[in-house]
């Protein structure tokens, strides 16, 4: 499942990007193997991660981009719950272990929702 979590995708960069202009820069570290789902971006001083989901992968709620591909559906539904599962359990894992999880998706990267950056800002400020 190694394929489904690359590094720097598109979508990752331009959230990076944001952290940097509010002013988080230097402040996280990538892609942190020693916690579940090799989180993308952790803030450890903070205690707060932020995972940058790509829509179809996994598995946006009513999200266009999420939409199973109509051939081979008996290959993609199994693949793709499993997915939802993982996703989960990394997500209960990660927030028992004290750590403030805000999931970005990729949609809302793409089109530059408006608010992005201030629900990250929020999100970093927070406590
Ligand atoms: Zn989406």
């Amino acid at each position: 499942m190694r394929n489904i979590r690359s590094k720097d995708t598109g979508p990752e960069i331009a959230v990076r990007r944001i952290v940097c202009a509010i002013g988080f820069r230097s402040r996280y570290r990538l892609h942190n193997t020693r916690l579940p789902g090799r989180p993308d971006l952790v803030f450890p001083k903070l205690r707060k991660i932020i995972l940058i989901h790509g829509c179809f992968w996994h598995r946006h709620n009513k999200c266009a981009l999420a939409h199973v591909p109509a051939s081979r559906t008996e290959y993609w539904q199994p693949k793709l719950e499993q997915n939802r599962k993982r996703d989960r359990l990394i997500l209960r894992r990660l927030r028992e272990s004290g750590w403030k999880v805000l999931v970005v998706w990729e949609c809302q990267v793409r089109r530059r929702h408006p608010t992005l950056a201030t629900l990250i800002g929020r999100f970093l400020e927070g406590s």
